[in-house]
């Protein structure tokens, strides 16, 4: 699964309509301090309903909507669309927010749950949690993890984790089962 584009409009700095096209290897974005470098990687984390004001350094919610500069008015509404693309399909994500509070997620273009959000993209590595968006400073974080946090990120990466989830279910179902038959037996035994 791979990031083709994205669509910024109102987001922090990006007042104007915004699109940026991914080619296929590496992009890298260069530009002056504050420029808004870090504020493309913030929109990615914002769609996929990051929930830390930290994570998206600002304090309101609101915060990610342009608020205004000497030449333009602030923003409306902020909207930020991501593109992905596998082999076989193309997938649109999108979340917009609105100077009155009114939180709308976007799923190929109709209004979905983040949590459609995050099962469409379930054991890809792309979300908010995952090592796929990495920020500045975390680079030390992993090299400072414990093994155990290391593995967890490894199972990530690996697709270890729908797995795991999938075992958890099955031994919950398994464990159920095994509760209706000790009943169903003491049943059997009392008919005797
Ligand atoms: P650096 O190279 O220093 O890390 P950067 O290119 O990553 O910088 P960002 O941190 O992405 O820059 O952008 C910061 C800029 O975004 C600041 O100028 C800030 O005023 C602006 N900004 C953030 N939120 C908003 C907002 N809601 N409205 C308008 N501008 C905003």
């Amino acid at each position: 699964m791979k990031l083709k584009s994205m669509f910024l409009h109102g987001f922090k700095s990006f007042a104007r309509p915004t699109r940026l096209n991914f080619a296929d290897g590496i992009t890298v974005i260069v530009g002056p301090n504050g420029g808004g470098k870090s504020n493309i990687v913030d929109a990615v984390r914002w769609v996929f309903g990051e929930q830390s004001m930290k994570q998206l350094r600002a304090d309101e919610k609101s915060d990610v909507i342009f608020a205004g500069s000497a030449s333009q008015p602030a923003a409306q509404s902020a909207y930020v669309e991501l593109v992905f693309e596998n082999e076989n399909e193309t997938i649109s994500v999108a979340r917009q927010l609105t100077a009155d509070g009114k939180n709308t997620y976007f799923l190929n273009g109709q209004p979905a749950r983040l949590k459609d959000i995050r099962e469409k993209f379930e054991g890809t590595g792309i979300g908010v949690e995952f090592y796929s968006i990495v920020g500045q400073g975390q680079i030390e974080r992993i090299i400072s993890s414990s093994p155990e946090e290391l593995r967890v990120l490894l199972e990530e990466a690996a697709d270890i984790h729908v797995y795991k989830e999938r075992k958890k279910e099955a031994l919950e179902n398994l464990e159920r089962v095994q509760n209706n038959l000790l009943r169903v037996s003491d049943v059997i035994n009392e008919l005797d």
